[in-house]
């Protein structure tokens, strides 16, 4: 660890995360006998997602939110068949819980409607606000999550037929050619930048006006992460980055990424912007970065909130600069 680098077990707290909410039951999701005793379990419990959105129960101003859970009696009364449910895991007390993921046209169809299913949430929107503990948002997270994956592998890529779902959601087969395909997580970085006394933070195009943030990319095919981070910089920022060191990693639900959370030292600073995507980047101090934090910054920039890892790459910098 370089000696003006956090250490990673001193690295914020952030609640978009996996919380050791559930037991997975890795080990069962192909037993099916013990599956369909779980689905029919009293204290089974279900999520509902409708177009991705998640069903939650929200006090009147919206301060509390939480998720909002069915039991098997319900799914049945809503027309859903139960089988189609994707095992999340099983709860401290051995019950099963479970996501139910609807298109909108299907949802449209049970009986009272969309209505019956409200209120149905986007799930960043959700993350932003602060209104649901973390063990929510983390179920939360992983139902939108597989949801995703199984609405873009319905069908094989190697022969085209129909793929069905096996494993209580962890698995799905082709019915033509019988090629397995499993929920995936695609790795990113995210990368806090710093020469030594300032940090590097990045306006996109599609951010909201004046919302700076650390820098991110996607890991190629044959690349790792410290190679991924260098080439990210170089092609988006101009920076050569020497030194990268691993901090923290988050399951982001946009659709299914694993974002791994990076310090890296810039060897240059002169900023050479790649403008397709990158609006503007600029070196910021401890002190600005505090007022982002504190929103009291002179020009009003923002940056991300506390669900997110790039707010704990953030703070992290804000912490190790001084007060
Ligand atoms: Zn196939």
């Amino acid at each position: 660890m370089p000696p003006d680098f956090p250490d990673a077990k001193d690295f914020p707290p952030f609640s978009l995360r996996s919380e050791d909410a559930l037991d997975r039951m890795a080990q069962m999701r192909g037993d099916t006998g013990w599956l369909k005793e779980q689905l029919a379990g009293k204290g089974a419990r279900f999520l509902l997602l409708a177009d991705l959105q998640i069903a939650v129960t929200s006090n009147s101003d919206g301060s509390e939110t939480g998720l909002r859970w069915h039991d098997a009696g319900d799914i049945g009364k809503l027309g859903l068949d139960r089988s189609r449910a994707i095992l999340l895991g099983c709860d401290a007390r051995g019950h099963g819980v479970f996501a139910v993921s609807l298109r909108e046209r299907e949802a449209a169809g049970v009986p009272g409607g969309m209505e019956a299913l409200k209120l149905l949430v986007d799930l960043r929107s959700l993350a932003q606000q602060g209104a649901m503990s973390a063990q929510d948002l983390s179920l939360a997270g992983m139902a939108r999550a597989l949801a995703a994956w199984h609405d873009v592998a319905r069908f094989c890529g190697r022969c085209g037929a129909k793929t069905q779902s096996r494993d209580a959601g962890w698995r799905r087969k082709c019915t033509g050619c019988e090629q397995e395909f499993f929920p995936r997580a695609d790795p990113a970085v995210i990368v806090l930048i710093t020469d030594g006394k300032r940090c590097l933070l990045g306006h996109h195009k599609r951010y909201a006006h004046k919302f700076y943030s650390t820098l991110a990319g996607f890991v190629e095919p044959g690349e790792d992460i410290e190679a991924c981070v260098r080439r990210e910089m170089r092609e988006e920022t101009g920076i050569t980055v020497g030194e990268v060191t691993y901090m923290a990693s988050q399951p982001w639900p946009f659709p299914h990424l694993l974002m791994v959370g990076c310090w890296a030292r810039a060897l240059t600073t002169k900023l050479t912007l790649e403008e397709d995507e990158l609006h503007d980047a600029r070196w910021f101090s401890a002190e600005e970065v505090r007022q982002m934090m504190a929103e009291n910054h002179p020009e009003g920039i923002t940056i991300p909130g506390p669900h997110s890892i790039a707010w704990a790459l953030i703070k992290s910098f804000a912490g190790r600069h001084g007060t």
